[in-house]
This record gives structure tokens, sequence and C-alpha cells, in this order.
């Protein structure tokens, strides 16, 4: 804390890490090294630039943006861009931290970054966030690489600002190199990227339940959020027959007991991803649905929860109303968006507990899937793609389970955060003193 004075985000990723991890160093030798730990706490490296960008009015604007390269020990740097008018280097360290051990998990050859603006892109028009994504890019380019560092998209930045952010590294290099995941389809983008994350959040609950001979079929659940995490772990909750009851915003969440059908999912990705309104227009539109502003949905009674919006979004007192009302699953979608006090509260009451580093690796997975497409030069179908996912989502639920399990219990964050630490930890003693 010290060293990093202010970093509340980042210190608390590396506290929660290091609670299950450093009494797992303590019991094995191989591991008994502080400073595998104390190197992981430091990036690679951080850069920061200023982007400059002229708006509709012809006022040049001014953001900061960054690139945070956590580790690269087993494989490019990878994680995604997040433009957000709250986002900090605090914010891109813990989020690049995370995504070391979560790419980890996967299996795949990818290690961890996050990068990022404080540019908000609510109320911007189409040609402002294509005149910024294109100044961000002209000055990260020259630290990105499909060998170096493969950036994707995080809030804020979907696949229309990542093949903007494409197309100017194009520009600039005159290469048409797949040095970004969650591309349009147009320009080399992977099928079910966009839903990967949600998708596997729901894999990886639907995982986690078989454990104890129940499924989703008939369970209720709570999502929150309304972006393209929120958005597809919906999606796939009704494909498997749980009911749906809410999704979010920053303003407030809807209610709707009746249960969210697919075609008023339909209307919601058109309302978000087309038109980019606010979920509070779905009380508008649908009759028995409540609104409640400025309120998160955990109030809610349900079995399972999603939160998939954003970090520290369940407090310990969210925690205590989810358990109180029944909850029995919580798989998170969003990164870290449960305080440490919360999960306390989930284990204490025996609650399911599917950590975000393990849950939402789905997205960077299929990433990982939209490289080797772009290596070969071909296109995985709908289902190909789809089922190598749901096969790196049982298989991070078994890695956890190899670290997690004690006896009749399973705690899978201890699961995902030792089996992460394991294969980073092994690739450093590997590299040597680097
Ligand atoms: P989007 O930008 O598509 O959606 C974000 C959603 O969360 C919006 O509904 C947004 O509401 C809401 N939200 C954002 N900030 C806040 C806040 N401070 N308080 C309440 N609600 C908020 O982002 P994604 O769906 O892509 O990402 C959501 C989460 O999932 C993030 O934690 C991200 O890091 C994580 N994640 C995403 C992956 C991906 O593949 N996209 C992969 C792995 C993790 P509003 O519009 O009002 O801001």
């Amino acid at each position: 804390a010290r060293r990093n004075p202010g970093e509340d985000d980042f210190y608390q990723a590396v506290h929660e890490l290091a609670t299950d991890v450093l009494p797992f160093m303590k019991a094995n030798s191989r591991y008994r090294r502080m400073d595998l730990l104390e190197r992981l706490t430091e990036p690679d490296r951080i850069i920061t630039f200023r982007v400059n960008w002229v708006d509709d009015d012809h006022n040049v604007r001014t953001n900061r943006g960054y690139r945070v390269q956590h580790c690269n020990c087993i494989g490019p740097y990878k994680g995604g861009i997040r433009f957000h008018k709250d986002v900090t280097l605090d914010t891109l360290k813990f989020l690049a931290f995370e995504q070391t051990f979560k790419n980890s998990l996967t299996g795949l050859p990818m290690g961890g970054a996050k990068g990022g603006s404080d540019f908000n892109p609510k109320g911007k028009s189409d040609l402002e966030v294509m005149n910024f994504c294109q100044a961000f890019m002209t000055h990260l380019y020259r630290y990105i690489g499909p060998h170096t560092d493969i950036p994707a998209g995080d809030i804020g930045v979907g696949s229309r600002e990542v093949s903007y952010l494409f197309g100017q590294f194009k520009r600039l290099t005159n290469e048409l190199t797949p040095v970004l995941t969650g591309k349009d389809l147009a320009v080399g983008g992977s099928l079910i990227r966009p839903e990967a994350t949600g998708y596997g959040a729901v894999y990886m609950a639907e995982n986690m339940l078989d454990v104890k001979g129940e499924r989703l079929d008939g369970k209720t659940a709570i999502v929150s959020g309304s972006g393209n995490v929120a958005i597809y772990a919906a999606e796939k909750l009704l494909q498997k027959g749980a009911k749906v009851l809410t999704l979010s915003d920053s303003s407030g969440y809807i209610l709707d007991k009746q249960g969210i059908t697919p075609e008023k999912l339909e209307w919601i990705k058109a309302l978000k991803f087309e038109r980019r309104g606010r979920i509070e227009e779905y009380a508008d539109e649908f009759s028995g649905v409540e609104y409640h502003a400025d309120k998160r949905p955990w109030e809610v009674s349900a079995e399972l929860a999603f939160p998939c919006a954003t970090q520290n979004e369940i407090d310990e007192s969210d925690a205590r109303d989810l358990v109180s009302n029944g909850c029995r699953l919580v798989a998170e979608g969003a990164n870290m968006p449960t305080r440490e006090a919360g999960v306390k509260v989930f284990h204490e009451a025996g609650v399911m507990f599917g950590p975000a580093k393990a849950a939402n690796a789905g997205g960077v997975a299929v990433s990982g899937l939209e490289m080797s497409q772009n290596s070969m030069r071909l296109s995985w179908s709908r289902e190909e793609v789809d089922s190598r996912l749901q096969t790196i989502m049982k298989d991070i639920h078994a890695r956890m389970l190899q670290y997690g399990r004690d006896g009749d219990t399973i705690n899978y964050q201890r699961g995902a955060n030792i089996a992460g630490y394991v294969k980073v930890a092994d690739a450093m003693i590997a590299l040597g003193v680097i």
C-alpha cells in the first residue's frame, strides 16, 4: 500500500490473491520464494500518453491513455481496453494483474495486460468515437504487435471501437496484422466472441451446479449490467431454461417478475447496441416491469446471481441481502464485482462462488481462439467455437477443483488463485531472473 498510494482496487486484487497463495507457497518448497509474488506485484511496464482529439464542435479535447503490460511469462500480453470516465491507473493495474492469472487459467499461452482511457463514450457521436479511437491508437501502436501485446475490448469498447482502433493500426503500419481481438466479423473477428464472456459465465455456473447434481433449468437469476457481458449471460440463461428477472445500468435496474423472454432480449440488444439507450426504457416498453432508479438488483430474491457490470458492485451488505433472499450461486461476469467482505459472506453461507478470473475467462479464451483462426487464416463455425469455449470452461472448473476442494467443501476462489498462480510461477522459475 505504501508503494502504490491511493491504489485501492489494485491493493484489493493483490490482497485477495495473496491471501490464498501465501499459505500454498509456504506449504510447497518449490514455490516458497517470496520474490515470485513480489515481482508479480510490479507490472512489467506502464505506458501513459496524452490523447488529443477533435469533437463535433471543433473543440480540441484532451484525455489520458494507458497500457499496463503486467506479465508476459506465459505468452504475449493480452487484455482489454476500457473507455470510461472513471478510469485511472489504479483501475488498469488491478485489471492487468487479474488478467495475468485469468489468462493462465484458460490454459492458453497469453500474458496479462490492460489499457484504456478516461474518455467518456456516453453521448458521443460515431464520428467522435472514431476520432478518439484513431488518436488513441496513434500513440498505442508502437507498443503492441501480434507477438508482443494484443489488446481487446472491455467497458465502453465493443467491436465498433476495436475495429476503429484496428483501422488506425492498419493505416499507421500498412499491415493488416491481427493485433486486436474482438474485431468486427468483416475484418477477422471470431464468431461467438461477443457472446463468449456471458456464455462462459453461465457454462461455469452449470459446471458448479453439476457438482451438486443440480441444473440451471427452472432456476431464477438476477443479472446486473446491460452491456456485452450481461446481455449474453442473460441469453444463455434463457437458453438453459432459467428465469432472468433483472438487468441494470449505472442509473438503476429493471425487475421483470414474469421473466425476460428471448423476444424482449432482442429488443434490449437493439436498445443497447444500436440506439445506445438506457435500461429504464425497458420499463416503458413492457408492462408489469418495475424500474428502481439509483439501485442495484441485489435486493431481489433469486437463486442465482450474475454480477456483470463493474468492480465492487456487491459490498458486504449486498452479499448479506443476497444470502438472506435465497441466493445459492454467484458467478462473476464482471471483474472483481464483489468486495472481499462480500466474498467472505458468501463463503460463510455456503454459497457457490465462481470468482471473476475463472467465471469470466470465456471472453479472453475466445480471443485466444480468434488469434488462432487469424494465424491460420480461416474461420471456425459458431458450433466449433462454442464447443471449444465449453471445453475451456470445463477445464478451468477442473483446475479450480484441483486446488480448491477440501473434503465436501469447495473454495473456488482459492482454487482459481492457486491454479492461476502456479502456471505463471512455473514459467518465471524456468525463465530465470529477468
Ligand atoms: P459494457 O460497456 O458493454 O457494459 C457495461 C455495463 O455495466 C453497462 O450496463 C454499464 O452501465 C454498467 N456499468 C459500468 N460501470 C458501472 C458503474 N460504475 N456502476 C453501475 N453500472 C456500471 O462492458 P462489458 O459488458 O464488456 O463489461 C462488463 C464487465 O465485464 C466489466 O467488469 C469488464 O471488465 C468485464 N469483462 C468483460 C469482458 C468482455 O469480453 N467484454 C471479458 C471479461 C470481463 P452504463 O451504460 O450506465 O455505464
